[in-house]
C-alpha cells in the first residue's frame, strides 16, 4: 500500500518588524494524550516533514474492518480536494480519507464509518460538521503570511482584544487580530453598507474595519465589534437539525448579550450607521 504523507506543521513565525500570523498547519495533529503514550509515531520517508501517525490509522481501519465484511485499506492524506473518497471492488473497502480524522472526537468517527460503510445520511451531516469545523486543517501548501496592524490612530485593536480576552475568556483567546486593509473607494457615494468586523477561522485573525478608527467612535463600540468576532472564533459555525448553517446559534448570541457594554453599543450602531458608511 501507498504510504501517504501527512504535512508537519509550519509554526507561527514573526518576521522582523511585521507581526505575521500563519494559519494553522495541517499537521498540528493532535493526537488526545492516553492514546499517544500507547501508539508511537512512523517516519515513513526520510523527509522530516512528513509523518503519519500510523497507530492512529491503523486504530480508524481496524473500526472500519469492524464494520465491513471484507478486507479494508485505509489511506490517510492531506489531499484538500478530496477528503473522504472510497471505493469497492471486488469485496475490497478503500478508503482515502484527510488526516483530520484521525484525532476526531469518538461520535464523529462513528458516524465517518457509518457514512463509509452504509451511506447514513444522518451520519453524512455530523461528518460534514467536522469538515466545516476542521477546515482550517486543509491549509494551503505553502500558508501566506498575514501582516498584522494593531496600532491605529485613535485605537489601539491590540490593547482592546487583550483587556477583552482577560474579562470575558480567562486570557485564552488564541486568534489574532489586525485593521483590516484600507480599500480604496471610487465613488463618492456614501457605501450601501459597511462589515465593521470579519473572523478568518482559517487564519484565525480578526479584522476590524478602518473606518472605525475615528475619534468619535467610542472604545466600547471597537471593543463591541471585537468581542463579537472573538465569539465566531470561540463558537465555529453550527448546523442545525435541518443541517443548515447557522453563523450566530443561540449559544452565541447568549454570550454577546454578557458584553458589558451590549445595550450601549447597539444604541451607538443604529444612531451612527448612516456616518461610518459615508467614511471614506
Ligand atoms: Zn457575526
Amino acid at each position: 500500500m501507498a504510504r501517504n504523507a501527512v504535512r508537519l506543521a509550519s509554526l507561527w513565525s514573526p518576521r522582523a518588524g511585521v507581526a505575521t500570523a500563519r494559519p494553522l498547519a495541517s499537521a498540528a495533529i493532535r493526537i488526545p494524550e492516553r492514546v499517544a503514550e500507547r501508539l508511537a509515531l512512523v517516519f515513513p520517508s526520510p523527509s522530516p516533514s512528513l509523518y503519519v501517525h500510523e497507530g492512529a490509522r491503523q486504530a480508524l481501519e481496524r473500526r472500519l474492518m469492524a464494520a465491513h465484511p471484507g478486507q479494508v485499506v485505509l489511506s490517510i492524506t492531506d489531499n484538500r480536494q478530496s477528503i473522504i473518497s472510497h471505493s469497492k471492488r471486488s469485496g475490497v473497502l478503500r478508503v482515502r480519507l484527510h488526516h483530520m480524522f484521525l484525532d476526531a472526537p469518538p461520535k464523529v468517527m462513528e458516524a465517518l464509518v457509518r457514512y463509509i460503510t452504509r451511506g447514513d445520511r444522518e451520519a453524512s451531516v455530523r461528518v460534514g460538521l467536522y469538515i466545516d469545523e476542521n477546515g482550517y486543517r486543509l491549509a494551503r501548501r505553502r500558508p501566506r503570511a498575514v501582516p498584522l496592524h494593531t496600532r491605529g490612530r485613535h485605537h489601539d485593536l491590540l490593547a482592546i482584544f487583550g483587556d477583552l480576552s482577560v474579562r470575558y475568556f480567562g486570557g485564552s483567546v488564541s486568534a489574532r487580530i489586525t485593521w483590516g486593509n484600507k480599500v480604496p473607494r471610487r465613488s463618492k457615494a456614501p457605501r450601501r453598507a459597511i462589515r465593521l468586523g470579519s473572523y478568518n477561522g482559517h487564519e484565525r485573525v480578526i479584522r476590524i474595519h478602518p473606518a472605525l478608527d475615528r475619534s468619535w467612535v467610542p472604545r466600547y463600540f471597537v471593543a463591541f465589534v471585537i468581542y463579537h468576532e472573538m465569539l465566531h472564533h470561540l463558537f465555529p459555525p453550527a448546523r442545525n437539525e435541518g443541517g443548515r448553517r447557522v453563523l450566530h446559534p443561540p449559544t452565541f448570541v447568549a454570550r454577546e448579550r454578557e458584553f458589558r457594554n451590549f445595550e450601549r453599543a447597539i444604541h451607538w450602531e443604529a444612531r451612527n450607521t448612516a456616518r461610518l458608511l459615508r467614511v471614506t
